[in-house]
C-alpha cells in the first residue's frame, strides 16, 4: 500500500474522495505514492474556502503580510535540503539543481516582502481646483496557479508570493507528476503564520483545471506549461472573464559566433542543453553554429556529451538525472528516431544509455543519455517542435543575419543566447531578436525576481510577464479616487465633462 497524496485546504490536509494517479521515482521506476485528483466539487470547496478567507487577508496591512513571507523565507532556508530531496525523489533532477530551483523561487519571495513599497499608490493634489486624486492597487480576490512538472517549487513561487503579498487568496494546482513539494510549501506557509484559507492546494488533472477556469469566483489564472495547454487556458479563461497569463513551451537557440570563447561556449551548451535532462523551459536545444565555428566546437561537444555523469540525482556527482516519466522518455526517443529518419547526423546517441550504470536499483528507471545531432535543418521535426529532453541539435548557418532570421522565424520565443566577443554583434543581436529573454554570453537568461519572466510569440499568451512589477500589476487592479470637500464645492449642477478649472 502506497500513501495517497492529499489536498491542502483551509490550513490542513484534506483527503481526496475520488480518482488517483500513480507517482513514481523516475530514477528507479518504482511507484512511490498515488496522488488524489480533485473533482469539480472538491475544487469548488477549495474556492469557497479561499473566498471566505479573502476579506480579512485583503484587509491585513501589507507590512504584516510581508512579515509572514519573511518567516516563510527563514523556514524555507532551514528546510532547503529536505525540500530538495522531495523534488529529486519525484522529478529526478540532481540535488544541487533542486536546491538551485528553491533558491530562485525564494528570490521571488524576497521580492514580495517589499509589498508595502510595491503596492504604494500615486497622488496628485489639485487635479482641479480643490480636487485631489489618488490611485491605488487592490487585490483581485481568489486567484489560481496551474503549474508544470519541471519546477515543482520555483514555478509556483513565481506566482503565490506576489499574489498573496498583494492581498489575494491563492489556489495552487500543481502537476500530478511531482505533487509532494506543494504540500511541503503549504506546511511551511502555515508554520510561518499564514491564516487558514489564504494558500490552498488542489491536486488534479484536466477536471480540476476546468473547474478553476469556469468558476466565477476565480478572478485570475496564472499558468505555466506546454503551448497547446497554455493556449487552451488563455482562451477558456478569457471566455469566462478572467485575467490570464499563460506561459508556454520553448525552443531556445544559442548562437555561437566564430569569435566566441570555445571552452566557455562548450561549458554553456553542455550545462544548458543537458542540465535537468533538458527539461527546462529555458534549456538550450539548438546550437546555431555560425561560419566555420562548427569545426572548432564539435569535437569538444562530442567528447563532453559522451562524458556526462548521468546518475541517480541523489548522487552528488550526478550532472544529469533520469527523465521524469516513462511516457516522456518514449516521446523523446520518438523525436531522436525522427531526427535520424529525416537525415540529421547523429553524433552521440543517448538511446543506448543503460540505467543500471546510473546507480543501484536504477535499472528500471526512466533513463536516457545525452544526444547530440549535427546538420539539423529548419524543416526537420526535431528543429520545429519542443522535445523537452536531453537532445541538442546543431544547425550550421553561413552568417549572423541567417542566425537571427531562423530564430525570428521560429514559432517559440522564450529564451535565446549569443556567444561572442564583439560588442556590436551583441548589441545588434539583443536589438533585433524576437525573443523575450536574451543572454549575451549567458546561456540561460532567467531574469531575477524584480525584472519579471516571460517569452514572446507562442511562448506566452497574455500581456503580463510572471513576477516582478508586471506580476504585481497582474494580481491587482487599479482604483482611482477623486475627492473634494463640501466647503470647496461650488453651486449648481454641471453638464459638461469635468475639466481642470
Ligand atoms: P503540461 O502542459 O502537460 O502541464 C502543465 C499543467 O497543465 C499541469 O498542471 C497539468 O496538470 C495541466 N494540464 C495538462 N493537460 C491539461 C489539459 N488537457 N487541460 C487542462 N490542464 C492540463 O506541461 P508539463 O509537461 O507539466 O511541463 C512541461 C512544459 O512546460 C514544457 O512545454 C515547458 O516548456 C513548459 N514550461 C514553460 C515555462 C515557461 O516559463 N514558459 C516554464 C516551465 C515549463
Amino acid at each position: 500500500m502506497t500513501k495517497t497524496i492529499p489536498f491542502f485546504i483551509g490550513g490542513h490536509e484534506v483527503a481526496g474522495k475520488g480518482r488517483t494517479a500513480p507517482v513514481f521515482n523516475p530514477a528507479t521506476g518504482e511507484q512511490t505514492a498515488s496522488v488524489s485528483l480533485a473533482s469539480t466539487a472538491e475544487v469548488n470547496e477549495a474556492i469557497a474556502v479561499a473566498k471566505k478567507a479573502f476579506p480579512a487577508w485583503a484587509a491585513t496591512p501589507p507590512l504584516r503580510r510581508a512579515r509572514i513571507l519573511n518567516k516563510f523565507l527563514g523556514l524555507l532556508d532551514a528546510r532547503t535540503d529536505e525540500l530538495a530531496a522531495v523534488i529529486t525523489s519525484e522529478h529526478g533532477k540532481v540535488l544541487s539543481d533542486a536546491k538551485g530551483e528553491i533558491q530562485r523561487g525564494a528570490e521571488v519571495v524576497e521580492f514580495a516582502t517589499a509589498a508595502p513599497q510595491l503596492l504604494k499608490g500615486e497622488v496628485t493634489e489639485n487635479v482641479g481646483t480643490r480636487v485631489d486624486s489618488h490611485s491605488l492597487r487592490q487585490p483581485l480576490g481568489v486567484v489560481a496557479g496551474i503549474t508544470p512538472f519541471n519546477f515543482p517549487v520555483m514555478v509556483p513561487m513565481w506566482m503565490f508570493p506576489v499574489a498573496i503579498a498583494a492581498g489575494n487568496t491563492f489556489i495552487l494546482k500543481p502537476s500530478p507528476t511531482d505533487p509532494s513539494a506543494s504540500l511541503f510549501m503549504a506546511d511551511l506557509l502555515r508554520k510561518a503564520g499564514l491564516p487558514d484559507g489564504v494558500f490552498n492546494v488542489v491536486q488534479g488533472d484536466k477536471e480540476a483545471v476546468d473547474a478553476l477556469l469556469e468558476h466565477p469566483d476565480v478572478k485570475a489564472i496564472s499558468f505555466v506549461g506546454s503551448t497547446p495547454i497554455a493556449n487552451y487556458i488563455y482562451e477558456t479563461g478569457a471566455h469566462h472573464g478572467k485575467r490570464v497569463q499563460a506561459l508556454g513551451g520553448a525552443k531556445n537557440h544559442l548562437v555561437v559566433m566564430p569569435d566566441a570563447d570555445i571552452d566557455q561556449t562548450v561549458d554553456a551548451l553542455i550545462g544548458a542543453g543537458y542540465g535537468s535532462a533538458g527539461e527546462r523551459c529555458m534549456a538550450i536545444s539548438v546550437a546555431v553554429l555560425v561560419g566555420d565555428v562548427a569545426d572548432k566546437i564539435l569535437p569538444k561537444l562530442i567528447e563532453r556529451t559522451k562524458a556526462l555523469q548521468v546518475l541517480n540525482g541523489e548522487n552528488l556527482a550526478a550532472e544529469m538525472g533520469p527523465i521524469v516519466t516513462d511516457a516522456a522518455r518514449q516521446r523523446i526517443k520518438g523525436y531522436i528516431d525522427a531526427g535520424v529518419a529525416e537525415g540529421a547526423q547523429m553524433l552521440v546517441d543517448g538511446r543506448e544509455f543503460d540505467g543500471a550504470k546510473a546507480g543501484a536499483g536504477c535499472d528500471k528507471g526512466f533513463w536516457l543519455g545525452g544526444t547530440l545531432f549535427d546538420h539539423v535543418t529548419t524543416d526537420m521535426k526535431i528543429y520545429k517542435e519542443e522535445i523537452f529532453g536531453p537532445v541538442l541539435s546543431c544547425v550550421r548557418v553561413p552568417d549572423f543575419g541567417t542566425a537571427v532570421q531562423i530564430i525570428n522565424d521560429h514559432e517559440f520565443g522564450n529564451g535565446v543566447s549569443c556567444f561572442t566577443r564583439d560588442g556590436n554583434v551583441a548589441r545588434e543581436f539583443a536589438r533585433r531578436i524576437q525573443v523575450g529573454m536574451v543572454g549575451i554570453n549567458v546561456p540561460i537568461p532567467v531574469p531575477m525576481a524584480w525584472h519579471g519572466f516571460g517569452g514572446w510569440k507562442r511562448s506566452l499568451f497574455g500581456d503580463m510577464h510572471a513576477y516582478g512589477e508586471e506580476g504585481v500589476r497582474f494580481y491587482t487592479k487599479q482604483k482611482s479616487i477623486m475627492q473634494r470637500w463640501p466647503e470647496s464645492i461650488g453651486k449648481g449642477a454641471e453638464f459638461v465633462m469635468p475639466t481642470a478649472k
